[in-house]
């Protein structure tokens, strides 16, 4: 494996993209906005000064990880030579179809096609493709670069010499690879979202204050971060679409979401993106401030 192909240059995007790069592969990154990619490449480039100043990486590693990579909008060129693709593009059940179907008729007969999907069904996404075998879930975690757990999700046809060949692969990424199966959430949305679900049924339902839910988390429970924080850093209206995914797939009414949550939504108020979720987040402090309507 030498040629990687990324498709999309977001969040996740360009984090996948460091760490392939960082690691000697030849990355083609794909995004359908050039400003996307320019600033793609910005954001990389700093945390590679990170690594840099912390003395993990040199400044001619530095160099020659960005060299590796290949900013381009046309999904044909970046296809055309791919080994492995990875697809972070936007979370949406459509668009994931569409890209897999243009992608098996682009990315050469032997190319493995991997999805970071937070929450869609890789059954689902192999099935618009022919070759369902190839196709396999490679859940990232943010911030990729320095997160260490790769989900890598079987689908129902995914062969054991593609998930061997996902496995080995991730290690070399210095990551830790964790198999699993393809169901609602896989294992870490299954788990993390109703706990999260749960802190704002809590707050919901009065039995406790913001500050209050996350410190019984942190000083309990030894989390780094307080479920309502965290949720406020994933984006309430991804935890809400996830929490949807768990609801509808196994039909059972423990995974509804909190009617507060679907309101905070609804109102736009999505976490750390929005500027106020839970907490109130001012750029450049770093201070964590209840929420006026949470005091
Ligand atoms: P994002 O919105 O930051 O980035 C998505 C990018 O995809 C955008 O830059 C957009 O321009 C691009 N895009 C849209 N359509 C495209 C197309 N047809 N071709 C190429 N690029 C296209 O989203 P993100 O947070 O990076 O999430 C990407 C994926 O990773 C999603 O499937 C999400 O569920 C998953 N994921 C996200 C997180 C997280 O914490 N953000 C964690 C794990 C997994």
């Amino acid at each position: 494996m030498k040629n990687i192909t990324v498709i999309g240059g977001g969040t996740m995007g360009n984090g996948i993209a460091h760490v392939f790069a960082q690691y000697g592969y030849e990355v083609s990154l794909v995004d359908i906005s050039s400003e996307v990619l320019d600033r793609a490449l910005g954001t990389i480039s700093k945390n590679l000064d990170r690594q840099v100043a912390k003395g993990t990486l040199t400044e001619s590693d530095k160099a020659a990880t960005l060299q590796r990579i290949h900013p381009m909008t046309d999904l044909r060129e970046g296809a055309a030579g791919a080994d492995l693709v990875v697809e972070a593009a936007t979370e949406k059940v459509e668009l994931k179809l569409k890209l897999f179907a243009d992608l098996d008729q682009l990315a050469p007969a032997g190319a493995i096609l991997a999805t970071n999907t937070s929450s869609i069904s890789i059954t689902k996404i192999a099935a618009a493709t022919k070759r369902p075998q190839q196709v396999i879930g490679m859940h990232f975690m943010n911030p990729v670069p320095v997160m260490k757990l790769v989900e890598v999700i079987r689908g129902y046809a995914t062969s054991d010499a593609v998930c061997q060949t996902i496995m080995a692969l991730s290690q070399k990424l210095g990551k830790t690879p964790v198999e699993v199966n393809d169901y609602p959430g896989f294992v870490a949305n299954r788990i993390l979202m109703p706990m999260i679900n749960e802190a704002i049924y809590t707050l919901y339902e009065g039995v406790s204050g913001v500050q209050e839910i996350d410190t019984v988390m942190k000083l309990g429970m030894a989390h780094p971060m307080g479920p309502l924080q965290l949720a406020d850093f994933i984006g309430l209206d991804v935890c809400l679409a996830i929490l949807r995914v768990l609801h509808e797939g196994f039909g059972q009414p423990k995974y509804a979401p909190c009617p507060l949550l679907v309101n905070m939504v609804t109102a736009g108020k999505l976490g750390v993106k929005s500027g106020e979720g839970f907490y109130t987040y001012t750029p450049g402090s770093k201070e964590l401030v209840v929420a006026e309507r949470f005091r």
